[in-house]
C-alpha cells in the first residue's frame, strides 16, 4: 500500500520534498493537534512532527497511528531521517504530485501546453505535467533536474550512513 503522510506547521518543508518524490503528503497549518491526528487516522496518514506530546498519545503508542518523531532543525536532515526510517527510495516517482497543492499531476501533450508554458520551453521539452486544482505547468527543465539531484544525493547519503552504521 502506498503509504501517504501529514505533516505540521515545525516541518512544513518536508511535505514539499515527499511531494518531490511522489508521495502524498499534507500539510497540517492549524495549531489543533486533535484535528491533525483525527486526519491522520481517517486518511491513513503517517505523522510527521516535532511535538513530542503527539507521539505520546495513545492512538500513537498504540501503534493504531504512525507517526515520526523528526529530530532535526535542518530540513536536509529532516528527509534524511524520514527516508531512513521508511526507506523511500524504492518508490522515487519525481514530479507526480504539485509541490503547491498536493494534488496527483495530469499528463499533458505539447499541444495542450502551447500557449501557457514560455516559449523557449515550449522549444525545448517533450513532457509535461499539469496540476488539476492549480494549472500549473511541470516539465523536466533545469529545475526539475537540481531538485532530483538533490534527492538522489540525500537518499544516497541516507543509504551510506546506514552501511557506515552497520560496518561499526
Ligand atoms: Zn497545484
Amino acid at each position: 500500500m502506498e503509504m501517504k503522510f501529514i505533516a505540521d506547521s515545525n516541518v512544513g518543508k518536508l511535505a514539499k520534498w515527499l511531494r518531490m518524490m511522489g508521495y502524498d503528503a499534507r500539510f497540517f497549518e492549524g495549531s489543533n493537534d486533535s484535528q491533525m491526528v483525527a486526519i491522520a487516522l481517517a486518511e491513513n496518514r503517517v505523522i510527521l512532527t516535532r511535538d513530542t506530546q503527539i507521539m505520546r498519545r495513545r492512538l500513537v503508542t498504540s501503534g493504531q497511528l504512525k507517526a515520526i518523531l523528526i529530530q532535526s532543525n535542518n530540513p536536509e536532515q529532516q528527509m534524511r531521517q524520514v527516508i531512513d526510517i521508511l526507506e523511500l527510495d524504492c518508490q522515487f516517482q519525481p514530479f507526480s504530485i504539485c509541490l503547491e497543492c498536493n494534488q496527483s499531476l495530469l499528463e499533458r501533450s505539447r499541444e495542450q501546453v502551447k500557449d501557457l508554458v514560455p516559449p523557449y520551453v515550449f522549444q525545448t521539452q517533450n513532457q509535461y505535467m499539469e496540476c488539476p486544482a492549480c494549472h500549473r505547468i511541470y516539465w523536466r527543465g533545469t529545475h526539475w533536474q537540481a531538485m532530483t539531484k538533490n534527492l538522489e544525493k540525500f537518499i544516497k547519503g541516507a543509504a551510506q550512513e546506514n552501511t557506515d552504521l552497520r560496518n561499526k
